[in-house]
C-alpha cells in the first residue's frame, strides 16, 4: 500500500528512510493517531494541536498547517477520501550523525499511512486488565515515538491474555499502556489530571467534555492504587479502543458478566451520538 515520506507518495516497499535518522537511532520524534469517521477526522484539530505542542516541547521545527493538504494527497493515493480509516503520521528530528545533542539545520522525516478501520458502533469490549508499576519517564505528556516503556508495559497484559496494563506510580493510578483510565465511584467520575504523569488523550478530553454536557460530575484527581477494588465502574478511553468498560481488574471483578456499568454507557451513547454527527 501506499504511504507519504518526506512530501512523497509511493509503495510502502519502495518508502526509505536513512539508518542515521534520529526515530531509529534514538526515537527522537512525535507520533499522532486519528480516525476519519463519517467523512471527516474526528477531532482532528485537537490531534493536530497535540501534535504542534508535542514537537515544540522537543524542539522539532515543521510547521503542522501543512499537514491536512499532505493528509488530503494520501487519501487520494489509497483510495480513502471520505472513507473510515485510521491515519498515523510520525516526525522525527532527521538524519544526522549520532550525538546525543540536537543536530542544527535538519529536516525532520515525516511519515504518513492510513489504513482501513471501521470503530465499531457500540463498544463490544469487556476489558479484562492488569495493574503495573509505571516505571515510564516522567515526561508521559509527550506523545513520542520512544514507546518501549508502553510497549514492555502492554506485553505484560499480553503475557496475562489481558487488553490493557494499567499503571500505577507513587500509589496513584495514572493512565495505561496505549488508553488513559477512568473510575466512577459513588456518580463521581475520576481520571488522572493532565500533567507529566499521563498522555491528555483527545478521547479523555471528549469524555471531560460529555460529563458536563450530561451533567456528570467529574474530578480530574488521581484514584490511589488502594481503592481500586472499592470502584463502581472503570473505563479505557482511546482512539480506537474509544470507551471500554473494564470487567476485571486483576483478580477483581466489576463485573462477571457483560454487563456495562451505567455511566459507563451513558458515555459511550453520547460518544457514538457524537461520531453520528
Ligand atoms: N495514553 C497513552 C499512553 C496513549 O498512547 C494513548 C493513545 O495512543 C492514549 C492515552 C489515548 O489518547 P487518544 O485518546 O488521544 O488516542
Amino acid at each position: 500500500d501506499k504511504v507519504y515520506l518526506n512530501g512523497e507518495i509511493l509503495p510502502s516497499e519502495m518508502a526509505q528512510v536513512s539508518v542515521f535518522d534520529r526515530g531509529f537511532i534514538f526515537g527522537d520524534g512525535i507520533y499522532e493517531a486519528m480516525a476519519q469517521i463519517n467523512g471527516a477526522f474526528f477531532y482532528e484539530e485537537a490531534h493536530l494541536s497535540r501534535l504542534e505542542e508535542g514537537l515544540a516541547k522537543i524542539g522539532i521545527q515543521y510547521d503542522v498547517s501543512r499537514i491536512p493538504k499532505e493528509i488530503n494527497r494520501l487519501l487520494q493515493a489509497t483510495g480513502l477520501i471520505g472513507k473510515d480509516c485510521f491515519l498515523y503520521i510520525q516526525i522525527t528530528r532527521g538524519v544526522a550523525p549520532r550525538q546525543h545533542s540536537f543536530p542544527r539545520d535538519i529536516d525532520p522525516t515525516v511519515f504518513m499511512y492510513a489504513l482501513p478501520k471501521v470503530l465499531p458502533d457500540i463498544n463490544t469490549i469487556h476489558a479484562k486488565v492488569i495493574t503495573s508499576e509505571d516505571f515510564r519517564w516522567s515526561r508521559c505528556d509527550i506523545k513520542m515515538t520512544s514507546l518501549l516503556g508502553n510497549v514492555m508495559l502492554n506485553e505484560e497484559a499480553m503475557q496475562h491474555e489481558c487488553f490493557e496494563t494499567v499503571l500505577c506510580r507513587n500509589g496513584v493510578v495514572t493512565e495505561a499502556s496505549h488508553c488513559n483510565v477512568f473510575f466512577v465511584k459513588d456518580n463521581m467520575v475520576y481520571t488522572h489530571p493532565a500533567n507529566e504523569y499521563i498522555l491528555n488523550g483527545i478521547t479523555r478530553l471528549v469524555v471531560i467534555q460529555l460529563c458536563g454536557e450530561l451533567g456528570l460530575e467529574l474530578k480530574e484527581e488521581a484514584i490511589g492504587v488502594d481503592e481500586i477494588y472499592q470502584m463502581d465502574e472503570a473505563f479505557l478511553t482511546g482512539t480506537s479502543t474509544q470507551i471500554a468498560s473494564i470487567q476485571q481488574i486483576n483478580d477483581h471483578y466489576y463485573y462477571t458478566d457483560s454487563t456495562v456499568g451505567p455511566i459507563t454507557q451513558k458515555l459511550q451513547r453520547a460518544f457514538h451520538r457524537l461520531k453520528d454527527n
